[in-house]
């Protein structure tokens, strides 16, 4: 397997393999198509496993570059996971001019509001800042397609599940979602019921 034969745009490739990548990983192979074709997704991995770009290579892959609004945002449990996906979605999407926000508390409103003006087709966020922003209609969700839960069992452990099921509702009913998490919990179970559609499940 090579990611030259998964259908993914030259540009991508491109930044894929600039990166340093040369071999897709076992969660790679069998989830970024479910992905991109627009599958909801649970994928139950750990770190290590090259979960982030799984899921930074598909929402790379479906984004619509001419459209700059945000398309797909990303929940993850603490501050420094939002900015690593934030590093990884902007290095491997380094020759498709995308624009991603990382929205985390602790930092200026301001600059949120400044650069989620501008328009950010990704932002990776904690679930906290993202819906202040979304509340302050700073955060607009009308565009939003693709809902990436990462490390969900640890958001669910840091007592996001309200902020979490908060920003949910104020998605478009048909946005797909991608949940990736060690293990699956009952909360989680209850999560992917009330969140998704026919879900593929991928254990690595
Ligand atoms: P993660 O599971 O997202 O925490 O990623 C673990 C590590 O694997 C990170 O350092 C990634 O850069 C690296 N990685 C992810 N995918 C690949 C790949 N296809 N080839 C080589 N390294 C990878």
């Amino acid at each position: 397997p090579t990611f030259d034969n998964m259908g993914l745009k030259q540009d991508l490739i491109r930044g894929i393999y600039a990166y340093g990548f040369e071999k897709p990983s076992a969660i790679q192979q069998r989830a970024i198509r479910p992905i991109v074709i627009g599958r909801d997704v649970i994928a139950q991995a750990q770190s290590g496993t090259g979960k982030t770009a799984t899921f930074a290579i598909a929402i790379l892959q479906a984004l619509d570059i001419s459209v700059r609004e945000t398309q797909v945002l990303t929940l993850s449990p603490t501050r420094e996971l939002a900015v690593q996906i934030q590093k990884v979605v902007l290095a491997l999407g380094d020759y498709l001019n995308v624009q991603c926000h990382s929205c985390i508390g602790g930092t200026n409103l301001g600059e949120d509001i400044r650069k989620l003006d501008f328009g950010q087709h990704v932002v990776s966020g904690t679930p906290g800042r993202v819906f202040d922003m979304i509340r302050r209609r700073t955060l607009r969700t009308r565009s939003i397609k693709i809902l990436v839960l990462d490390e969900a069992d640890e958001m669910l452990n840091k007592g996001f599940k309200e902020q979490i099921y908060d920003v949910y509702r104020y998605l478009p009913p048909a946005t797909q979602v991608v949940l990736i998490s060690a293990t699956l919990p009952h909360e989680i179970l209850e999560m992917t019921s009330k969140f998704m559609t026919d879900p593929v499940r991928i254990l690595v």
